[in-house]
């Protein structure tokens, strides 16, 4: 779903826990990540950490849960301007045992202006979800749509109904919610840009504030891309998906919607401040199994298997409320830079809601220093049209945005 590529699906074992790479004391977050890893189906192009649990742990889940945030709240500076509880599924979570995630989540909030997201899936949200996400003080909701075609819905594995959509926002915008989003999915196998063309505008017409779309893609080991490799069907080529893309953004410029990101757009001023946290490398806590965190110029990821999380990892006594890691990354000038420079290309426009598009030129001459060869990359990306100079800025182009990819791995 909508938490960029933030959780992937490991065997790996814990490292360590991060009480033990943080420095000591309090550190300043902008926003703060919780990832809840049930479905009740897994969808076949899905590698997010996400599963059916047969053995029933979602009490567990939260005691431990509720541990970290114990810890967050020991550590964490200030105020948090976002909230993001992605998965999985949070809203498969029991209705109690929901609200009892969702209150300890909101124990870190000190002023009820942030911007807090809970990821859905459409078949999940009753009223009464509905109410406890409201009653919590959750203000924006994503739903993971994807498609408007059942037969497309089918070629993912998606398991929810069409209409589900438009009656999971009916009840959303009853109980008091007034920011959604939708997630879509195009480039799906059989599908023509005018079915692509025409999902965006189904989902306009439900009326939502935010919507990002994102081409498929086929992420090793997962049930979509076995099938693929069987020869099952044929993908959809590079030339289509870029027709599909081409054909989407003028849709959504015509009604009205800003595009921020390569694969987002949202109604003026309602971008979504969590993702530009990322967008922009600010830091960010991370809850969970699987969840990724930016804090104090270390990254790290929480231990990305139920087991071992619930019992910190093995590393750490059972008391211990600090998340078991893997990957961790101490600061690093070069590594800082290489990222910083990737997601800020990522952002395209937005002033309405505080964004600016691309990297300015002190950035950038940061980035050069850092690495020379860089400075003849953006020369030649801007000679063919795939890089902008604009008030100082260096941003993407309208073509860039198709080829942003290769870019950026070139960069970093
Ligand atoms: S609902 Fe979302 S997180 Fe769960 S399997 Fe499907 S795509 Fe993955």
């Amino acid at each position: 779903m909508a938490s960029i590529a933030l959780s992937v699906q490991s065997e790996r074992v814990a490292t360590t826990t991060l009480d033990r790479v943080l420095p000591a004391g309090r550190h300043r977050v902008e926003g703060l990540y919780a990832h809840v890893p049930f479905c009740f189906h897994k969808c076949h192009y899905c590698d997010f950490y996400s599963f059916v649990d047969a053995d029933d742990r979602q009490e567990v889940f939260v005691e431990r849960l509720e541990a970290e945030v114990d810890f967050a709240r020991e550590r964490i500076e200030g105020e948090l301007r976002t909230i993001f509880v992605g998965g999985g599924t949070p809203t498969l979570l029991r209705p109690a045992l929901l609200a009892r995630a969702l209150a300890s989540i909101a124990s870190l909030r000190r002023t009820s202006s942030s911007e807090w997201t809970v990821e859905a899936n459409p078949e999940t949200v009753t009223l009464e979800v509905a109410e406890i996400l409201v009653a919590a003080g959750v203000n924006r909701v994503s739903i993971g749509a994807q498609s408007f075609e059942a037969s497309h819905l089918k070629k993912l594995e998606r398991w929810h109904d069409v209409a589900s959509v438009a009656r999971a926002v009916g009840l959303l915008r009853n109980a008091g919610i007034k920011n959604v989003n939708l997630d879509l999915i195009f480039g799906i196998p059989g599908q023509t840009t005018e079915q692509a063309t025409r999902d965006v505008a189904r989902a306009i017409d439900i009326g939502i504030e935010h919507l990002s779309a994102y081409g498929l893609t086929y992420e090793p080991n997962t049930a979509m891309t076995k099938r693929l490799l069987r020869g099952d069907f044929e993908p959809a080529s590079d030339e289509l998906e870029a027709e599909m893309y081409e054909s989407i953004r003028s849709l959504l410029a015509r009604e009205g919607f800003e595009q921020y990101e390569i694969s987002n757009w949202s109604r003026p001023a309602l971008a979504c401040q969590h993702n530009l946290i990322y967008w922009r490398n600010q830091p960010w806590w991370a809850l969970g199994p699987s969840a990724s965190g930016f804090v104090a110029g270390h990254r790290f990821k929480v231990v990305p298997r139920l087991t071992d999380w619930l019992t910190g990892g093995g590393l750490s006594p059972l008391d211990n409320r600090a998340p078991p890691i893997v990957d961790h990354e101490a600061p690093d000038e070069g590594r800082h830079v290489s990222e910083a420079l990737m997601v800020g290309l990522r952002i395209v426009g937005g002033e309405s809601s505080g964004a600016k598009a691309g990297i300015d030129a002190e950035f950038e001459e940061q980035a050069v220093r850092l690495r020379p060869n860089r400075a003849s990359i953006i020369e030649q990306a801007i000679c063919a049209g795939v890089l902008l100079r604009e008030g100082g800025r260096l941003r993407l182009s309208d073509r860039g945005m198709l080829v942003a990819d290769g870019l950026l791995a070139e960069l970093v």
